[in-house]
């Protein structure tokens, strides 16, 4: 019989469960496709595109031209097949077995799950259980041996940004690399960045899933100092970002102003969503400073999971994860897709 490492075979496989909805509200993603004028560019650079030769193996135009961004060299920047990838990459560079990793519960699970594939010791600590932040619990690591630290801010499924001070705070008090997901930053206004020169131990992750409209693309990328790009750059797949991912995300990126239009729709709705959400007396609703809500309901929660999926409305059940008995997660998404929620959701609960 074949035999997986032990660490493949205690996992469980990540997967969603596979349904149907016409309303899609479960996975942080825009509303929104790309503007036209994005499609259009991107149209007129296919077909100059030569398919039949490997790309950049280390994608120098897009991370020389993200780095320009941030005001930081090339040699400060990663790019990678989504958030995901990038993260794998920090797990084969600096976890693994014999080191360990910090995680603060509840958080994006895939931290656990690529720490966990890589034989790499998860270590967790628990959000405050009352309003679920992060804040008061970071200084519960200081001092602790740990090979990486993953903070999300916004966190993902909470919502909660972690003021930069606390961040600062924790840098000075870690031998750690501190990865600060920034996955939703578009959204909070809030970021680590003008923290980066000072510490070499700081990686911020960025993805161009949420508030760039390519979640279908995969392409998410890291800064940090050149001493951890490089660390990156060696355990990475030869190949790994290929062509049109390099191409689409140069365009994506240079006209990241078109972005915003979308983005203050989002952030409208959601302060509509979460302003209509908390009139709402069967459930305990969560701040947010990102595209999405989380909620707790007094109804079970796989019920009204079901009760709205039947109405054709797919949302988040994070009921599995620490302290988030009958939690939900919605994603902002529409004007008309966020009422036909708050309707259907009002019925259910
Ligand atoms: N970080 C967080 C907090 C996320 O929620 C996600 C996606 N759900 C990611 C990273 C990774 O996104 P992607 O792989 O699509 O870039």
């Amino acid at each position: 019989m074949v035999n997986p490492r032990p660490q493949v075979a205690a996992l469980k496989p990540y997967h969603l469960p596979d349904v149907k909805a016409s309303i899609i509200l479960s996975a942080n993603e825009s509303p929104y496709n790309l503007p036209q004028t994005i499609i259009d560019e991107i149209k007129s650079g296919f077909d100059k595109i030569a398919y039949n030769r490997y790309p950049d193996p280390l994608s120098l135009e897009v991370r020389e031209i993200i780095g320009k961004h941030y005001g930081l060299g090339l040699e400060n920047v990663f790019v990678g097949n989504g958030g995901d990838e990038v993260i794998l990459n920090l797990y084969l560079a600096y976890g693994g077995h014999g080191r360990s990793a910090i995680i603060f519960e509840p958080m994006f699970e895939v931290y656990r799950i690529t720490g966990q594939m890589t034989g790499t010791e998860m270590i967790s600590i628990l959000r405050s259980p009352d309003d679920l932040t992060a804040v008061n619990v970071i200084s519960q690591t200081y001092g602790m041996p740990a090979d990486l630290i993953f903070l999300c801010s916004p966190n993902n499924p909470t919502g909660d940004t972690v003021p930069v001070g606390k961040i600062e705070e924790l840098l000075n008090n870690t031998q750690a690399l501190v990865v600060i997901d920034e996955a939703y930053a578009e959204f909070s206004g809030q970021t680590a960045l003008p923290l980066l020169s000072k510490y070499s131990n700081l990686a911020i992750l960025r993805t161009f899933s949420k508030a760039f409209s390519l979640a279908g693309l995969r392409a998410g990328y890291l800064l940090a100092s050149k001493e951890v790009i490089g660390d990156l750059l060696k355990v990475k797949l030869f190949f790994n970002f290929n062509k049109l991912s390099q191409f689409i995300t140069k365009v994506a990126f240079l006209n990241r102003n078109i972005f915003e239009e979308k983005i203050k729709v989002i952030l409208d709705e959601r302060e509509r969503l979460y302003s209509e959400l908390i009139k709402i007396n069967q459930i305990r609703v969560y701040p947010s400073s990102a595209n999405y809500i989380l909620f707790r309901t007094k109804r079970d929660a796989l019920l009204v999971w079901q009760d709205l999926l039947s109405r054709g409305i797919l949302v988040r059940n994070c009921s599995n994860q620490p302290l988030l008995e009958n939690c939900l997660r919605v994603t902002v998404g529409t004007p008309e897709e966020n009422d036909i929620f708050l309707d259907a959701l009002r019925e259910v609960v």
